[in-house]
């Protein structure tokens, strides 16, 4: 497994290499989440190359850029057990260098959910992952469902912008109690752990009610919205049940839709959701 920390040394190995090239841009501080997506392109690409890259332009003032976890030696150990060729590793100078200026603002989905709570958090996201299309050139990328809107604006700007690249979408990891797997969790006391259950029991206890046959959106989103109330150290930022692709708010489930939320369990910001009336409905 080769580490790289430069565009140059990149772009190198890339033009050394034949076959498909599948992508996993992270953040680092790795878990079973990531090494699912990592899994995913292993099994279906001639090449991997794994991006730890905490990316400071999609982080508010006040947020936790500075708190981020980190334990690159640990990350390394794992992607080379799960058999990654190339981890790239670039310094915020290497990919911001001074005189940088420019940004991607992808439209529409971007002002709602977390993009309302997060002003120019998605434009950070989307011109980093732009930088990593460009640097690394993958056929594929690989991209969580955990971060539902995320993975939606990667697509759109794939499409908008004719980035010849295939984003692969893959499902939710969670704990065996149904925590979503997040880096974040990690700063989690235990009393907040178990708070935090409250986000994954009120998306599946909804999830079960559309499942029964209940299709206003309010009822399911009042589902969740009293989970996440019974617990005193959980602050809901949002609860959303809106179009799976243009994410509009509905207010009668009539296609297939994204349930998600964003919560805050003391100093940690955590977001979950789960898909009605996909496959598995
Ligand atoms: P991050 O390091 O948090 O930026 O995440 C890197 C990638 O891993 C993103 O595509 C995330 O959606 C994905 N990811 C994070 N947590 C999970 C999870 N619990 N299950 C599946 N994918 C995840």
């Amino acid at each position: 497994m080769r580490v790289i920390e430069t565009v140059a040394e990149l772009r190198s190995w890339r033009r050394s290499i034949s076959g498909t090239l599948g992508l996993v841009p992270t953040m680092g501080y790795l878990h079973a989440g990531h090494l699912a997506l990592v899994q995913r392109a292993r099994a279906e690409n001639a090449q991997v190359a794994v991006s730890i890259f905490v990316n400071p332009t999609q982080f508010g003032p006040g947020e936790d850029y500075d708190r981020y976890p980190r334990d690159t030696e640990r990350d390394l150990v794992l992607l080379r057990e799960a058999g990654v060729d190339v981890v790239y590793m670039p310094t915020p100078d290497e990919m911001y260098p001074p005189g940088f200026d420019t940004a991607i603002d992808v439209g529409g989905i971007t002002a709602r959910l977390e993009g309302a709570s997060r002003p120019h958090h998605f434009r950070g996201v989307a011109t980093v992952v732009a930088k990593l299309f460009n640097q690394v050139q993958p056929d594929r990328a690989y991209f969580g469902q955990k971060d539902a809107q995320q993975l939606l604006v990667v697509r759109k700007m794939v499409r908008d912008l004719d980035l010849p690249v295939e984003i692969v979408p893959v499902p939710t990891v969670r704990e065996p109690d149904g925590l979503a797997l997040s880096s974040r969790n990690v700063a989690l006391t235990p009393a907040e752990r178990t708070a935090a259950l409250s986000l994954s029991r009120g998306l599946f206890t909804a999830q079960d009610r559309y499942r029964a046959g209940e299709r206003d959106a309010d009822v399911l989103r009042a589902v969740v919205s009293e989970h996440l109330a019974a617990e005193p150290l959980v602050e809901p930022d949002y609860v959303s049940l809106a179009d799976a692709e243009t994410l509009e708010e509905l207010t009668v489930v009539d296609r297939p839709a994204l349930l998600s939320l964003a919560a805050r369990i003391g100093q940690t910001r955590l977001i979950d959701n789960v898909l009605l009336g996909d496959e598995s409905d």
